[in-house]
């Protein structure tokens, strides 16, 4: 489909705004870009794949002042969460961007005063309608009331017509440029229905944009008149060529500019699809390929929004499932185009029957048959036959398609390819009935073929679902003894019959054991606090009374002598004086304290904790002391105590 591609792959997804937490559609357009940019480097392309959040705007001042924060220290807190839940869905990004950053704001000043200087942005005065309420111009599209006036949609409060100084990009100057550069490059949006949609409305004309506040503080400053910011649009458009290296990076830019596709949903389409053309064009910069708009995902049809309260949470399903059936789920469920809709009862479903009975099984029960009847090797295969020569023609015609299907992001479609192959070598089982086989030893040689055939069909189709279960299809080389990681491979090397015999393989585990809708339902659906923002991941607590708390006799003891229990790295045996009597406690701190420099010093033990052997050590307790990647450190007081002191 694509004309001509470089040798690199730049992929975006939008920066996400961070007065919100991540929720399932920021995970939607974040698994689509990690799957492209999977499959791009298994092509061979140096591939760039940012995200990052957006962190400017009025709303972000507010949400921070009333949690007492500053703006960056709420912005800090959320990026967090996003990067956190990023590792857990093992998204491969290869920066993330804030916008609060240096190199972002002077980028962005310096394009704005090139475009100050050509006459693309001229100083003016905005009329918009005003929530004094929130001190906040509304957006444009909220529509007029019949008696005339606007309802801010964020307070239901009656805005006033208001008139303030702005400086407004010319985006009128670029009705004629934008219908041109459609015109000759329609595949700029996608899927095609949105591309008409952007083309209608540049033809119906384009009013200049304001793109200044007076109101806002909390934002990048207009260079060389700072009583105005930045809208936040101008600003976060441009991190994607920030992003890309713009005025710090020459290199990097040059190689990853203009970008491959930008992944937005479609809510964002003509910021996209509109305004950054024309800005891109007003300074100058290539323009990407692709605009790809995707749909939304309903709740059991119902668009999720916060005040209907049926966000689903990635979080609480990845601790379910584990990230690879959600990423199957959502880039299988729908085109990327379209909107989805989930359902708790359609995700089990698909877990169930796709992952666990498909894909699942088929591993499960060929590396058994390995095991029972080849003692664990990949047999050397007999003469190849019919049945066989068609398994593998049909692997070679699958992978072409999965890999155009991938090239023209569609992603659904490739799936289905590979779940056609996958039931394909499962009908080659049952026809080829391997556990009857076994029972002839005259059949040996085909015996060895068809399981030779069937785990080359397994190493093949995991090599395709790579890009979109990562951790699976590594898990499945794994068990089958390939020594590099299926990311690590070219496609074009990739061939069906590149299996060595005698490779040993491993006891599978199972892959994706079934769920229960019930217990699944009831663990994603637990009531939880209200989405407080909390600075770390939330730990759960199990609360003990302080009549529990009490049973424990805490001391301050001091050490009187220290050495090493022999053979061992990480255990010292410490004499300590306990007040009214002295003591010996084993403690595992020589990772962190040599044994002289702990002698002299107090801390806190256990003194009635059972005492226990260990190493051939006796230690009459225990003493308390923080873990940090695997080494203690010993909280110790700030002033000489004397020993036996009760700690409460
Ligand atoms: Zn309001």
């Amino acid at each position: 489909m694509e004309e001509k591609s470089k040798p690199s792959f730049y992929v975006t997804t939008p920066i996400y705004y961070v007065n919100d937490v991540p929720h399932i559609g920021h995970a939607y357009t974040t698994i689509i870009a990690d799957a492209l940019a999977r499959y791009q480097r298994l092509s061979g392309r140096r591939v760039y794949f940012l995200t990052g959040t957006d962190e400017h705007g009025q709303k972000i001042e507010r949400a921070a002042a009333e949690k007492g924060l500053k703006p960056k220290e709420l912005a800090d807190r959320v990026v967090v969460r996003f990067k956190e839940l990023w590792r857990k869905l093992n998204i491969s990004y290869d920066y993330f961007i804030r916008t609060t950053e240096d190199f972002h704001e002077r980028g962005v000043q310096k394009i704005f005063k090139q475009l100050l200087d050509r006459g693309d942005i001229y100083k003016g005065t905005y009329q918009g309608w005003y929530c004094v309420s929130e001190e906040n111009f509304l957006s444009e599209d909220v529509p007029l009331e019949a008696e005339g006036y606007k309802i801010c949609p964020d307070c239901g409060r009656r805005a006033t017509l208001l008139e303030e100084e702005s400086y407004f990009f010319r985006l009128s100057a670029y009705q004629q440029p934008l219908l041109d550069f459609y015109a000759a490059n329609p595949g700029f949006v996608r899927p095609q229905s949105r591309m008409n949609e952007v083309v209608s409305f540049v033809r119906q004309g384009l009013k200049d944009l304001s793109i200044t506040r007076t109101s806002v503080r909390w934002g990048i400053p207009v260079p060389g008149d700072p009583g105005h910011t930045i809208y936040v649009w101008f600003d976060a458009l441009h991190n994607y060529v920030t992003g890309a290296g713009y005025d710090w990076n020459q290199e990097l830019f040059q190689t990853f500019w203009p970008a491959d596709v930008h992944l937005i949903g479609k809510d964002i389409l003509r910021f996209h699809a509109i305004f950054w053309p024309a800005f891109l064009m007003a300074a100058g910069f290539p323009l990407p390929r692709t605009v790809f708009g995707h749909g939304w995902w309903l709740k059991d049809e119902t668009k999720m929004s916060k005040s209907k309260g049926n966000v689903l949470d990635p979080s609480l399903i990845l601790e379910q499932v584990g990230p690879d059936a959600l990423r199957y789920f959502l880039l299988r469920e729908v085109p990327v185009g379209l909107d989805g809709s989930f359902s708790h009862e359609g995700f089990v479903q698909r877990i169930n029957s796709d992952l666990a009975n498909d894909l699942g099984n088929l591993v499960q029960r060929t590396l058994t048959m390995v095991l029972n009847y080849f003692d664990g090797e990949i047999p050397s295969p007999g003469e190849e036959t019919e049945p066989d020569r068609q398994l593998a023609k049909r692997f070679a015609e699958t992978a072409s398609r999965v890999y155009a299907y991938y090239d023209d992001y569609a992603l659904n479609r490739a799936l289905e390819e590979i779940w056609v192959f996958l039931n394909l070598t499962n009908k080659y089982l049952a026809d080829q009935e391997p556990w009857k086989i076994a029972r002839q030893p005259e059949a040996r040689n085909r015996l060895a073929r068809i399981l030779y055939q069937a785990v080359c069909a397994i190493r093949g189709s995991s090599y395709l679902i790579y890009p979109v279960m990562p951790e699976t299809a590594e898990k499945i080389w794994n068990f089958i003894g390939e020594k590099a990681k299926p990311g690590q491979v070219s496609k074009s090397v990739l061939a069906f019959y590149d299996l060595a015999a005698g490779t040993r393989i491993s006891k599978p585990e199972a892959l994706f054991p079934r769920i229960d809708l019930r217990e699944f339902i009831g663990e994603v659906e637990k009531p939880k606090a209200p989405s407080e923002i909390a600075p770390k991941p939330e730990v759960k607590m199990d609360y003990i009374t302080y009549e529990e708390f009490k049973k424990m006799d805490l001391r301050v003891a001091r050490v009187l002598a220290a050495e090493r229990v022999p053979g061992t790295s990480k255990l010292l045996k410490l004499q300590i004086d306990l007040g009214t009597e002295k003591r010996q406690i084993v403690a595992g701190v020589a990772d962190t304290y040599q044994p002289e420099e702990l002698v002299g010093k107090e801390f806190i033990v256990i003194a009635n904790l059972q005492p226990a052997v260990i190493r051939g050590v006796e230690s009459q307790g225990m003493l308390l002391a923080a873990e940090v990647d695997g080494k203690a450190t010993i909280p110790f007081f700030d002033r000489e105590l004397p020993p036996g002191a009760k700690v409460k």
